[in-house]
């Protein structure tokens, strides 16, 4: 089924379309280079106008029969389209390293058997959505949860196989069909995935793949009326812009944006225990979405965090993120370092005061220090504005509820650590406005659970039960138990 293949470190992958079953090539192309260190990794196909309306053809044919399955029947596809992703781990953990940075051995031992997992655990929950009655005195309810139709997939760079699979899961499962539209920076494990997809049988237009640019390809996928649902997990402005296209079709979107996530450290914290957890908030060179990038320490305990997270923070291996040991690699592009080093100098600039890093990194042009900036206000801009780098910030506190009051004082609201007694963190998390908090750890994810973010963090929750409503329309079938005769004094 291939057009022509590109070779990343021995591995083919396509570089084009993926529709209706078969590779689509576009006269249009664009560049993608490795953020490792910049060597071309191969031109990608745009799509254009009359991709997206192939895609979308080819998945509003499919949808008749797929969603006429039942979810038990969908099931074995779906089981087959994870092993399939198995099949090709390896080649999925080098490819993604390649493109767009991830460490080699998050992608072994996290990733690629998460995105399994997110076919899998969707395709099995499926089994268990279907027709929940409801009984009252008048009538039995059949709740039926109906596929909505064909589902835009909008993801970004950060974790393109990771957050596509996690929508990929419940659209499919709930038989929807789907069109993806990749990130341009990370694009090739996506295409990966269409490969995955074929080989376990998936009918052909049940997944789509076109690639292309946001602002050209996206755009035109959005703004597409015969798009029942767009899935969307990317930054505010995108959101924005999608929120609005799709606004004007009255399509319901999901999204999951960015944050600006407390990590607080009260008095009667673990210091040492939080201080090795803070130094994971540099973990993919702090391009997560989910970290906690503004600590709040106690004034009591300030000077013993900041000893304590410089030592876990020298001890960091930065280097290439195929090598196994490396534990901080590169920032997606050049674009993205600038924007990252002019948040530090513009704070310096402020009179801020650099705790630890603040440079570039010599490793490689698209590597910059883990840093830590403090002697901060508020309404600094590094403070409000999620930087999406390996940059965090520190301000310290005297009472709970002037942690509380800065852990809310930004338009973000997406998660949240609080590191202290355990009773005691409770109660203080109970208080910060986010989507998710957690206590004393970081990172602890269950595809049951709601994820997603208030304020400017998001719209919508994902996980669970909260995938499938997204992705279904949700119908009340009535049946009377009495006879029914029509009547205008009925009330
Ligand atoms: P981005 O918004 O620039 O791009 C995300 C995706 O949207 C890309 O595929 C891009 O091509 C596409 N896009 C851009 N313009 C579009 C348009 N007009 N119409 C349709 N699609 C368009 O984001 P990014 O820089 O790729 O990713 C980083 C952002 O993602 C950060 O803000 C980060 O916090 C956020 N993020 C959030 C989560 C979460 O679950 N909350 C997870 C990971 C990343």
């Amino acid at each position: 089924m291939s057009t022509t293949l590109l070779d990343i470190a021995g591995i083919a992958v396509s570089p084009d379309h993926y529709i209706g079953g078969r590779r689509v090539a576009s006269a249009e192309s664009f560049d993608l280079f490795s953020p490792i260190d910049q060597r071309p990794l191969g031109r990608i196909s745009e799509g254009t106008a009359a991709h997206v309306d192939a895609a979308i053809r080819a998945a509003q044919q499919a949808f008749p029969a797929w969603s006429a399955l039942t979810a038990a029947e969908r099931k074995p596809y779906l089981d087959r389209f994870a092993e399939e992703i198995g099949k090709r781990a390896d080649d999925f953990c080098r490819l993604e390293s390649n493109d767009a940075g991830v460490l080699l051995s998050r992608m072994r031992h996290g990733v690629v058997p998460r995105a399994m997992l997110n076919i899998t655990w969707f395709a099995q929950h499926a089994l268990e959505l279907q027709d929940r009655p409801i009984d009252t005195e008048q009538a039995h309810h059949i709740v039926r949860h109906d596929p909505a139709g064909v589902v835009a997939i909008i993801t970004p760079w950060n974790a393109p196989l990771m957050l596509s699979t996690w929508k990929l899961g419940p659209a499919l499962a709930a038989g929807n069909t789907c069109v993806l539209k990749p990130p341009e920076w990370a694009p090739l494990t996506c295409s990966l995935l269409a490969d995955a997809a074929h080989a376990a049988g998936l009918p052909p237009g049940v997944f789509n793949v076109v690639q292309g640019t946001g602002a050209n390809t996206g755009a035109k996928l959005v703004s597409d009326a015969r798009i029942a649902r767009v899935s969307f997990t990317g930054s505010v402005p995108t959101a924005k812009w999608i929120a609005q296209a799709a606004g004007a079709n009255l399509v319901p979107c999901s999204l999951e944006l960015g944050g600006k996530s407390p990590f607080i450290v009260l008095e009667d914290a673990d210091i040492d225990n939080a201080a090795a957890t803070g130094a994971l908030m540099y973990r993919n060179a702090g391009q997560v979405c989910l970290a906690g990038t503004r600590f709040l320490v106690h004034e009591k305990v300030a000077d013993q965090f900041i000893a304590a997270m410089r030592g876990y923070v020298e001890r960091l291996t930065i280097g290439d993120p195929r090598e196994e040991a490396t534990e901080v690699g590169p920032i997606i592009h050049p674009r993205q370092v600038e924007r990252v080093m002019g948040f530090i100098e513009r704070a310096v600039a402020g009179g801020a005061e650099v705790l630890w890093g603040g440079a570039r990194h010599p490793f490689g042009a698209q590597y910059v220090q883990p840093t830590m900036v403090t002697k901060l206000r508020q309404d600094d801009e590094i403070v409000q504005n999620e930087v999406f780098g390996p940059v965090l910030t520190l301000q310290t506190f005297g009472r709970d509820d002037e942690a509380i009051e800065l852990a809310n004082g930004t338009d973000y609201g997406l998660g949240g650590v609080c590191y202290g007694e355990t009773g005691h963190a409770t109660e203080v998390a109970q208080r910060v406005r986010t989507g998710f908090i957690w206590i004393n750890s970081f990172g602890i994810r269950d595809l049951a659970a709601p994820f997603g973010g208030i304020k400017r963090s998001g719209v919508g929750r994902e996980g669970g039960d909260w995938s499938f409503e997204f992705f279904c329309d949700i119908k009340d079938v009535v049946v009377p138990k009495k006879p029914f005769r029509a009547s205008f004094s009925q009330r």
